[in-house]
């Protein structure tokens, strides 16, 4: 069987860096916190937590604290709610989703703010915190909130940093229908750009897809959605130990891409397991 590894699977710049800086502050004199998950993977949030630093969920007045922002970013009541509780802020943004801040704050004097992203997710909330008013949310051609676009005239839109291009222009497709006035900013990251592409050449190479991450990232269902949608023999996975033998019967090479917050040392556990299997496959076949 053979082992096709995506070039872009696994950790994107923004996460290795925000992890990076996570490490750094371990062990120091200072309580490490962080508001939820640094990124949004399992091992790497109980790596962070073996060295000490605590995931919270609420900030509360703390002492001799540092309070770590995580990749996605926070909004702005975040840092100000920190600091009156007494915490010194390491911001881990990504820078990426930083530029992305700096364009909504541009845009938003003259426009009406529209982000193509997941309602629930951490970065389109941040994006959201940073402006005077509320912007509307998209996250799929089906959740159009025509009633709140009515008395849209002039609208820009930009993206969350991991949408998916397809899903970005069915949206624009049905937006220019109803508001006289809107511009798309694609905001989407280089990373995610790159990782898209790959996915969609993985699924037409290989017999059988493996998307690696954490049910929680946002990048990684997405590309286990493009995947599947054209490769059924996709599977999404957290880990070695939810391989089932009985998926590689009869499949000649297999193409794995990890999410972008998903460590290594995951990947090659798959890849070793993969060929645990491979090899077993082999003896049961050789005469
Ligand atoms: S996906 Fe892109 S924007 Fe998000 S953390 Fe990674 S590099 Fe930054």
């Amino acid at each position: 069987m053979k082992i096709n590894i995506a070039k872009s699977s696994g950790f994107c710049f923004g996460v290795r860096r925000a992890i990076d800086m996570c490490r750094d502050l371990a062990g120091g004199k200072r309580s490490v916190h962080v508001l939820g998950d640094i990124v949004h993977n399992t091992f790497v949030v109980r790596e962070l937590e073996e060295k000490g630093i605590r995931k919270i969920k609420r900030i509360r007045p703390a002492e001799n604290s540092i309070l770590v922002i995580r990749a996605h970013g926070a909004p702005e009541k975040v840092f100000d709610r920190a600091k009156a509780c007494g915490y010194s802020i390491v911001d881990a943004t990504c820078p990426k989703v930083k530029e992305i801040y700096k364009i909504a704050r541009k845009l938003e004097k003259n426009n009406r703010i529209i982000i193509i992203g997941d309602n629930n997710h951490d970065e389109v909330k941040g994006i959201a915190g940073q402006l005077r008013k509320r912007p509307i949310a998209i996250e799929s051609p089906q959740d159009i909130p025509l009633k709140k676009l009515a008395r849209v005239k002039k609208a820009a839109v930009i993206t969350q940093s991991t949408q998916a291009t397809d899903n970005i222009n069915n949206i624009m497709e049905r937006l220019e229908r109803i508001i006289p006035e809107v511009k798309l900013h694609n905001t989407t990251c280089r990373t995610t750009r790159v990782k898209q592409q790959e996915i969609r050449a993985l699924p037409r190479e290989n017999d059988l897809v493996l998307i690696i991450g954490s049910k929680t990232s946002a990048n990684t269902k997405r590309l286990y959605q493009i995947s599947r949608g054209i490769n059924k023999k996709t599977r999404w996975i957290e880990c070695a130990e939810d391989l089932k033998p009985a998926w590689f019967k009869g499949i000649g090479s297999v193409g794995i891409m990890a999410g972008a917050s998903t460590p290594d040392r995951i990947t090659r556990g798959v890849v070793e397991e993969l060929e645990a299997i491979s090899s077993r496959f082999d003896k049961l076949t050789t005469p």
